[in-house]
């Protein structure tokens, strides 16, 4: 019998943006497993099991749970937003594709969440309106200089960029050299939004510019999107600006 493998996308935080299809797959599964806070936001239902693993063990949590399924149990691995962004999804991938024959009989489902950059520029008005890119910016997975080169592509050909990922506790110099590097490419007046938390208790999102945003406005849980030279704020007065991104770009050298 061949066991069943769902890759559940949980959406930014809020439980409204919890897809239908999201909540099928984990109230169908015998097993969860993820990380810690992510499993935590699944309500607990009565025979499930869950398995809780630190956010590094991504390769060592998907074999685990692939094993399981290869045995006849149907396992959930759950991942923050979407599984396919910068999560568990690309990790059972590759553990299929280097594990034992019997895991590329398993029955393998992708189940989409709402990611951290669609969520913070929904809050925000269409930052992402025309053509944007995203990075991560962890070196955990590929060096520093990689990254350094794909900013100054993305900003050079004029993408709104999406940044995961923008600082961890074990590099705090890289956001500032990021911005040095967009500095390199883009006014000072480029627009900025700072997007903390989105769909949890502690939510703040802020709007600055390339010249005044710093380190200091992101951590861990911030998802930084990068204007472009045709991104707009539109000033209201009594609610948060609208930062939008023209859906037409007649520039060529934009
Ligand atoms: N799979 C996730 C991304 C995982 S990488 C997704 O699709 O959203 C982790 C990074 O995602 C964090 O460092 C942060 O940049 C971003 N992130 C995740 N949840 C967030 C939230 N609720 N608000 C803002 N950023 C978030």
């Amino acid at each position: 019998m061949s066991g069943h493998v769902a890759v559940v996308g949980l959406g930014p935080g809020d439980p409204r943006y919890l897809t239908p299809e999201a909540d099928a797959a984990l109230a169908g599964a015998e097993a969860l497993y993820g990380y810690g806070p992510y499993l935590d936001r699944v309500p607990p239902r009565v025979g499930q099991a869950r398995y809780a693993s630190d956010n590094r063990e991504e390769c060592a949590r998907a074999a685990t749970a692939l094993g399981r399924a290869a045995q006849g149990e149907r396992v959930a691995i759950v991942s923050g937003g979407d599984p396919g962004v910068f999560a568990m999804a690309a990790a059972v991938c590759e553990e299929i594709e280097s594990g034992p024959e019997s895991w590329r009989a398993l029955d393998v489902t992708i189940v989409p969440g709402i990611t951290a950059m669609l969520a913070v520029a929904a809050r925000i008005g269409a930052p992402l309106g025309h053509d944007f890119c995203a990075l991560s910016l962890s070196d955990n997975l590929k060096p520093w200089e990689l990254i350094e080169r794909r900013l100054d592509a993305a900003a050079g050909a004029g993408f709104v960029i999406a940044l995961y990922n923008p600082v961890s506790r074990a590099r705090p110099w890289q956001f500032g050299n990021a911005l040095a590097l967009l500095r390199r490419h883009l006014p000072p007046s480029t627009p900025m939004v700072f997007g903390h938390a989105v769909g949890r208790p502690d939510e703040r999102v802020e709007v600055t510019t390339l010249d005044a945003a710093d380190g200091k406005n992101a951590d861990m849980a911030t998802l930084v999107i990068v204007g472009s030279r045709e991104t707009r704020v539109v000033a209201r007065p009594g609610k948060s600006p609208l930062v939008y991104t023209p859906r037409a770009t007649v520039e060529v050298n934009a």
